[in-house]
């Protein structure tokens, strides 16, 4: 697939769907595809299944037309997963996946099999917004569709800060910004500014971090009665895991939280030698080279214990 044009024609129905718990580059990516097909292909009915995005995306035009359920027995002619890796990931739009005449998959994880009949996924690319905006016209990109694939790229690059950033990155994002977009206020209020609880939360997870390998593997845990006391949810955790990783000598972050008894979700950031979506994909997850995560069972201890072993081999195997 060149363009999506290819993928539209004779096309009346389209359903755009992320993944769960949709984070920026998933929610600025069904929102930027939605808007273009909005402006651009009036006669195509589309609508976008997200669980509800964060409060912080509600610059993004048209966000409250997210439908977070379908309608039992809903088809439609085509369905989008933009930025889903796996069959598990796809969030309340599984049913119309399950039921549509095509399917597309638009994504950048290097964990993702194809799940799609047509499947775009670039392993390289920064975002799964960059994917998306290669397959689109730039002329008929509005400031409204640039916001949102904006709002992609600077989450999933930490502001065009992660490797993940190339010169072709920086070259779209430049597009984008000729469109007369609100940059500066978009990387402010969605992706740094905090609530006082999440930072709250964010320095008693570093406060109470722990280090181990010699000082190559840092661990923050958040207990599920944390996250009661300071009225949190886990969109309120978005980030920790990186500042985690910001920490002097360390190779791999590690971030666990309580989901329900004996159960965890882990996210993993890695700086320079360890392939963590290998690790996560062990666990029954996925992600990136240098991002990932899966969910695990047992204590705390069991979680961070059966993970630092696989960090361990794979730096022993580097030296
Ligand atoms: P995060 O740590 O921010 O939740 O996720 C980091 C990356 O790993 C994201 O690209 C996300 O899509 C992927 N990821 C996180 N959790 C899972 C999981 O349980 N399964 C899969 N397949 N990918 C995950
Ligand atoms: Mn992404």
């Amino acid at each position: 697939m060149n363009k999506l044009t290819e993928v539209l024609e004779g096309i009346s129905t389209v359903a755009i769907a992320g993944h769960v718990n949709p984070d920026g580059d998933c929610v600025g990516s069904c929102m930027g595809l939605y808007l273009y097909l909005k402006d651009n292909y009036p006669q195509i009915q589309a609508d976008v299944y997200l669980e509800k995005p964060r409060e912080v995306f509600h610059y993004i035009k048209d966000i409250d037309k997210v439908k977070s359920e379908c309608e039992p027995g809903q088809i439609y002619d085509l369905v989008v997963l933009l930025d889903v890796s796996s069959r598990d990931r796809i969030g309340v739009a599984a049913p119309l996946f399950d039921h549509a005449v095509t399917t597309v998959g638009i994504d950048h994880h290097i964990t993702n099999d194809g799940l799609c009949q047509i499947n775009q996924i670039l392993p390289h690319a920064s975002s799964t917004c960059e994917v998306l905006y290669d397959l689109l016209e730039d002329e008929k990109i509005t400031e409204a569709c640039a916001e949102s694939l904006y709002t992609g790229i600077v989450h999933d690059t930490g502001v065009f800060q992660y490797s993940n950033t190339s010169p072709h990155t920086m070259r779209v994002t430049a597009n984008l910004m000729e469109k007369g977009i609100p940059f500066s206020n978009i990387v402010d209020g969605s992706f740094y500014q905090k609530s006082y609880a999440q930072n709250q939360i964010l320095g008693r997870t570093l406060m109470e971090s722990i280090m181990m390998l010699d000082g190559r593997c840092i661990v923050g845990i958040v207990r599920q009665k944390e996250m009661e006391f300071y009225g949190l949810t886990s969109k309120d955790l978005d980030g920790i895991v990186s500042q985690l990783r910001n920490t002097e000598g360390v190779e791999v972050a590690l971030f666990l939280y309580e989901r329900s008894f004996q159960e965890f979700k882990v996210s993993m950031r890695s700086n320079d030698d360890v392939d963590v979506s290998r690790i996560a994909g062990m666990f029954g997850g996925g992600g990136h080279v240098k991002a990932a995560g899966c969910t695990m069972q047992g204590s705390p201890f069991d979680v961070v214990n059966n993970i630092t072993l696989q960090i361990e081999k794979q730096l022993t195997e580097e030296e």
